[in-house]
């Protein structure tokens, strides 16, 4: 079994076996049905252009730890040559961010992220992850009505400071520690409001667009805020928002972590609830990692008969809120006194290097520069900032590398706001902003486009 936190700085590379490369050893090997495409393993022509673009590589300059290298070590077990049990291999795979910056520029077209997650598949059938993970994936962070039901007494906890207390008397234990220092104050869920109109009476007009909004258990928690500038924002720009109480969690945290299973019976279930909502113009979630998955359920359902149209029809109605905001609000907003001097964005993996979607929140925050905000570019804006879903917690050493990187661009950039369109990133710049004691606030795109509209 796998245990975590793992510090990259003390790991060793995977044991050759002492055998002849042309003798197979008895092994195990990748089994169906998340068996790695050996023929896409095999396109690989070596080049070397993934490496630069791999935070991990950056970080450590080791093979091992580059797109190539790991491609190399799923090839070598399906070649016999190394043990799938191998001590080691599994983290090698693990300690991918699963940022996709590799597939961008890949000349061969490689899905290299796609490959690693299906070789964790294989390797958690052999190497569970550890039982807290998933006792988390597949009991707690399953739905947001699931994870809601867990904010009262946290904030409750919170109001009379006893996180504080037992942050004191549990700190110590490595993975607790980071979450700990990790964890915000936990505004009032949305959850109690779904589907009421947020907006001021005045901005609700009669709608032109049906809108099925996707919270995102993250979302709807610990940034119900933004969620709340998400509604108030479509409702201003006449949409009517649409909520199914009965959604679950994208399932993009499980697909992460191997645990296949449990992701498709989320991802039928999201399908179904936003089916009985009958005709909607788009579906739409402000966290890029939800709104990334759910288009990727069309590859998920790709060979299944029963479920493979539902699962494109969804699919190809899935908007990042970046995507449709800027297809529907106006080109120019008025800038009122609150909006910031400065912003500069940080983009999430899983919008630009997953959908591809650059230009779209670009855009909508150069609807502020023409009012006067200087939006100024980060350097290597979509480099992973370490937050990768839970790979904070489970591998801290590496992430706070790539976070105090990501800080460093930020402060270089001298911007009074830090904007990014996912919750985990928000997660991981605030709990940056606050190592680095930096006075740079962190928001959602959404927040500030409400504070540029709103009296
Ligand atoms: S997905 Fe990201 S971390 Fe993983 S191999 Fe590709 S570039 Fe490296
Ligand atoms: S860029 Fe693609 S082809 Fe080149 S080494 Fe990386 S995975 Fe192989």
């Amino acid at each position: 079994m796998l245990c975590f936190p793992i510090d990259y700085r003390s790991m060793s590379e995977p044991a050759r076996q002492p055998k002849s490369i042309f003798t197979p050893i008895a092994g195990p090997r990748f089994t169906a049905p998340e068996l790695p495409t050996y023929d896409a393993l095999m396109d690989c022509i070596r080049c070397g252009r993934c490496l630069p673009a791999c935070p991990t590589y950056q970080q450590t300059s080791l093979e091992t730890f580059s797109p190539r290298g790991r491609l190399s070590l799923m090839r070598a077990v399906e070649d016999g040559k190394l043990d799938l049990a191998e001590a080691g291999l599994e983290e090698h795979l693990y300690h991918c961010l699963d940022c996709r910056s590799c597939n961008t520029v890949c000349p061969v077209s490689i899905p290299i992220g796609e490959l690693i997650v299906e070789g964790r598949a294989a390797v958690e059938a052999k190497h569970p992850r550890s039982w807290i993970i998933r006792l988390v994936l597949q009991h707690v962070l399953i739905s947001p009505s699931r994870i809601q039901k867990f904010t009262p007494p946290v904030r409750f906890a919170q109001k009379l400071k006893l996180d504080k207390l037992a942050g004191l008397f549990f700190g110590w234990i490595p993975p607790l520690k980071d979450l700990f220092q990790l964890a915000p104050q936990l505004p009032k869920p949305l959850w109690n409001d779904l589907n009421k109109p947020l907006g001021s009476p005045q901005t609700l007009k009669v709608s032109t667009y049906r809108v099925g909004y996707f919270l995102g258990c993250v979302m709807n928690v610990v940034f119900a805020d933004a969620s709340r500038a998400t509604v108030k924002l479509l409702e201003h720009y006449s949409c009517a928002v649409v909520t199914p109480a009965d959604q679950m969690c994208c399932g993009a945290p499980q697909d992460d972590q191997g645990l296949k299973d449990a992701m498709r019976k989320m991802a039928k279930r999201n399908i179904e609830a936003f089916e009985k909502l009958g005709d909607l113009d788009a579906i739409v979630a402000d966290c890029a990692a939800c709104s990334g998955f759910l288009k990727e359920y069309r590859h998920v359902f790709h060979d299944d008969p029963v479920w493979a149209a539902r699962a494109d029809r969804f699919a190809s109605k899935v908007r990042d809120i970046t995507e449709w905001l800027d297809q529907i609000m106006p080109a120019e907003l008025p800038a009122k006194a609150s909006t910031p001097k400065s912003i500069t964005y940080h983009e999430p993996c899983h919008l630009a290097n997953v959908q591809g979607v650059r230009r779209q929140p670009r855009a909508l925050l150069a609807r502020l520069k023409n009012k006067g905000v200087d939006v100024r570019e980060l350097d290597d804006p979509t480099r992973c900032c370490g937050s990768a879903g839970i790979y904070n917690l489970t591998h801290p050493a590496m992430s706070k590398d790539l976070l105090d990187r990501k800080m460093d661009d930020v402060a270089a950039t001298g911007a009074e706001v830090v904007v990014s369109a996912n919750p985990g990133c928000l997660l991981q710049l605030e709990w940056g902003a606050k190592r680095a004691g930096s006075s740079v606030k962190v928001k959602h795109v959404a927040q500030v486009l409400l504070e540029a509209i709103e009296d």
